[in-house]
């Protein structure tokens, strides 16, 4: 009988003992009794002995084979994780794991299907075939030469699933399933795949259309494949500078080395526009994405393609820097500044900083690319802690970045949020069929209703937030906690018949643009229209055969895509964040429009920029036209570090919610008077309320934590984690936020 350590999804930071007839590795998976339940766990270590009494410890139910074990690596990072962000570690682990893993089902492989041509499909003349399904008749030409697998085919095109189904629909196509995926081995060594390459010398791939690189461009390759060992490199370059050429050649040097590489992107919906465009770089090379809008069944695969190193490019949101990766050569995360690699729940880590730990302990390089790089990171790169690169050119000659300039909103003819001078560059762009962009920044920017009598304001019962006006189907809707209502036919305050819209939404932009322009074709892109992939692709689609004349969207809108004939962008009321309590609201908004400003113009065709604003002397708008980067980070740190604010000073945030509001500020004001009493170098602030006061009848209030160093910050934390847990918080929602991001 041998004792094991396992981490299991309880709420408390602690492993759990369990015997063991059969032999075990760390790393393995069990099934093991915890109270009435069967739960899953991580072997997390093998142990000789126990505190718990021999008639106490139970044994584990059932070790699971399905797997391989977790690398020792992997261990080692989500113990820095759970550690550094004061999360239990069983539900580190756990979390971790694509669903699969963590269900006490077996994991069934499914076989990797091939396709080839029916016998219709090859006596099938492909010039008699629909000229119009393009896809279908690019999937057949394909075929023709060789049978493929999903991921081969994938580089044909985006949408290339449904066409598949359609061709298999129509008998031109059948599937057969090859060897089946290897489930279980040591893990580690890159081992023969079943994609039909293990005939193939891994190391040799097709690499075309290779731009060649401009002398900054090649700077930067050249310094990342020399750097032999870890090091963090910062690539700070302008929109269209050509970065991602930069990690196209990057990757070309590892997959020749043999090695991994992850890439981390911010948007879910950026992934499959991302995976196509690398596979139709790389064509021949397997390239799995790993993201939370896959189902579970294609996550595990993906997961365990990269875990048995069989996966040469795993592209993913903030989730992917947990996957295996034994061959791991090189990180890459683009938009680095962008908040959604910070986890708002549970494990509320930044998958960048996790990213470079990762690539610390591993020993590799990583790269941090974006146009607008967080302060955090600039400041580092300034300090000489990261390698700072930059390209400050677009790399197409032609392309010159695009006029910005401002309207002042005090000064002009407004049309519900638009202003004339706006309207009419609009109309000069629909007269030379070109697109324009709208940008709303969403903020403040929902239609809320108002009684004309008495000044009654559609407030949320629930909340301390405004229910916002939805035209369509008539109805007022909390967005916070989602309570909705009929649009009342009077005001509930006063019974005056007279109540009015406030405030402008997409809805309301859209309508005025069509009074205005009649015949022009609008697009309205916002996160619910873009929910569904299927939607945004089609809209994508639309936007590139230029059968749209006006987008109108929030920050979806902003990240990253490619639109040729846009030449002009809008900003509609970015002001909001400049009032803002939020301290980083500011540098959220310079890079939004940075990057809606990059959208313009990318082509052949200048573009411009308009910004809507009471302010446009602000320093922000000013280096937003001088395109000074530098100039305003320069002095946006230094305000911070006056103002004592990070990367100057770390933080930690603890929060409380609870449906009563004493219960609420007496555990903060507990927690803070026992963080008093540990008499650590740390700030500790006064509890205050949270920015949103009042969510679904909750009260909420924070308290916040500074500190001069990162780890005078961690030594106070871990000495005040365990007199948090004994304060009495049965009825409260209760997180520790490290580094937070939302104020
Ligand atoms: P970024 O990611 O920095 O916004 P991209 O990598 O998308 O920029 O490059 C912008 C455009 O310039 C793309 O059309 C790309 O193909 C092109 N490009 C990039 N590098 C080069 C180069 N060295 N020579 C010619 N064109 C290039
Ligand atoms: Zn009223
Ligand atoms: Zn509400």
């Amino acid at each position: 009988m041998s004792i094991v350590r396992v981490a299991l999804d309880i709420p408390l930071a602690t492993l759990f003992d369990y015997t063991v007839a059969e032999g075990v590795v760390v790393g393995q998976r069990v099934i093991v009794p915890f109270g009435k339940r069967q739960m899953v766990g991580v072997v997390m270590e093998c142990a000789t002995s126990t505190e718990l009494s021999a008639e106490r410890i139970k044994p584990v139910s059932q070790v699971l084979h399905d797997s391989a074990p977790l690398s020792k690596g992997l261990l080692d990072l989500l113990r820095f994780c759970s550690d550094y962000y004061r999360y239990p570690i069983g539900q580190t682990v756990l979390s971790a794991l694509p669903a699969r893993m963590r269900s006490d089902k077996p994991i069934t492989i499914k076989p990797v299907l091939s396709y080839r041509l029916s016998e219709s499909g090859a006596a099938l003349d492909l010039e008699s075939f629909s000229k119009r399904k393009v896809v279908q008749r690019r999937i057949l030409a394909k075929l023709t030469e060789e049978p493929c697998n999903l991921a081969q085919l994938k580089a044909l095109s985006a949408t290339v699933g449904a066409q598949l189904k359609a061709l298999i629909a129509g008998g031109w196509v059948e599937s057969y399933s090859e060897a089946h995926l290897p489930s279980t081995g040591s893990g580690g060594c890159p081992t023969k795949s079943s994609m039909g390459r293990a005939d193939k010398n891994i190391q040799t791939h097709t690499f075309d259309n290779a731009h060649t690189l401009t002398g900054e461009q090649q700077l930067a390759v050249d310094s990342i494949t020399q750097a032999g060992g870890y090091a963090c490199f910062l690539l700070h370059g302008i929109t269209g500078s050509g970065k991602t050429e930069v990690y196209v050649h990057l990757m070309h040097h590892v997959l020749q080395q043999g090695g991994q590489l992850l890439l981390l992107v911010p948007e879910i919906n950026l992934t499959p526009q991302l995976e196509h465009y690398f596979r139709s770089r790389f064509s021949d090379v397997n390239l799995v994405s790993l993201h939370s809008g896959l189902g579970e069944g294609e996550r595990l695969h993906n997961w365990q393609q990269a875990q048995l190193g069989v996966a040469q490019i795993v592209l993913g949101t903030r989730l992917s820097v947990f996957a295996e990766l034994p061959g791991l050569a090189l990180i890459i995360v683009d938009e680095e500044h962008d908040s959604s690699f910070k986890q708002q729940d549970g494990l509320r880590y930044s998958a960048r900083d996790v990213a470079i730990f990762r690539a610390s302990q591993r020993g590799v390089p990583i790269v941090l690319g974006s146009a607008t790089p967080a302060l955090e990171s600039y400041h580092n790169a300034q300090s000489g802690r990261y390698q700072m690169l930059k390209l400050t050119g677009r790399a197409l000659a032609e392309a010159r970045l695009p006029t910005v300039r401002c309207v002042n909103i005090n000064q002009t003819v407004m049309h519900h949020g638009i202003s004339e001078n706006l309207l009419r560059e609009v109309e000069l762009r629909i007269a030379r069929r070109e697109q324009s962009l709208l940008f709303i920044n969403r903020r403040g920017y929902a239609p809320v209703l108002m009684c004309t009598g008495c000044g009654w304001l559609s407030d949320c019962k629930h909340c301390a937030g405004k229910m916002v006006l939805h035209l369509k189907d008539q109805r007022l809707r909390c967005h916070h906690c989602g309570y909705q209502i009929r649009v009342p036919l009077a005001c509930p305050s006063c019974g005056n018949a007279d109540l009015h819209p406030v405030g402008s939404g997409t809805q309301r932009v859209e309508e005025v643009l069509q009074q205005r322009f009649p015949d022009a074709r609008i697009l309205r892109v916002d996160r619910d229209s873009t929910r569904n992939k299927r939607a945004w692709q089609t809209m994508r689609e639309q936007i590139h055969a230029n059968e749209v004349d006006i987008l109108v969207g929030t920050q979806m809108l902003a990240k990253g895509h490619d639109f040729p004939a846009l030449t002009l962008v809008g900003a509609l009321n970015p002001d909001s964040a400049l009032y803002s309590s939020d301290f980083r609201a500011a540098e959220k908004l310079f890079a939004q429009l940075v990057q809606v400003a990059g959208r313009a113009g990318r082509a052949e065709k200048s573009g411009e920029v308009l910004i809507q604003t009471a302010f446009p002397d602000h320093p922000l708008f000013r280096a937003l036209q001088t395109h000074d980067f530098e100039g305003w980070a320069a002095q946006q740190l230094a305000e911070r570090q006056m103002a004592g604010f990070p990367p100057f000073v770390y933080q930690a945030m603890l929060r409380a919610e609870g449906k009563i509001e004493a219960e609420v500020y007496a555990y903060l004001n507990s927690a803070r008077a026992a963080a008093k009493e540990l008499q650590h170098d740390v700030e500790i602030l006064g509890v205050v309320p949270a920015a949103l006061p009042r969510r679904a009848n909750h009260l909420r209030a924070q308290l916040l934590i500074q500190a001069t160093t990162r780890k005078g910050l961690q030594q106070f934390l871990r000495a005040w984690q365990p007199l948090l847990d004994a304060l009495p918080a049965a009825k409260l929602r209760c997180s520790l936020d490290i580094d937070p991001l939302e104020f």
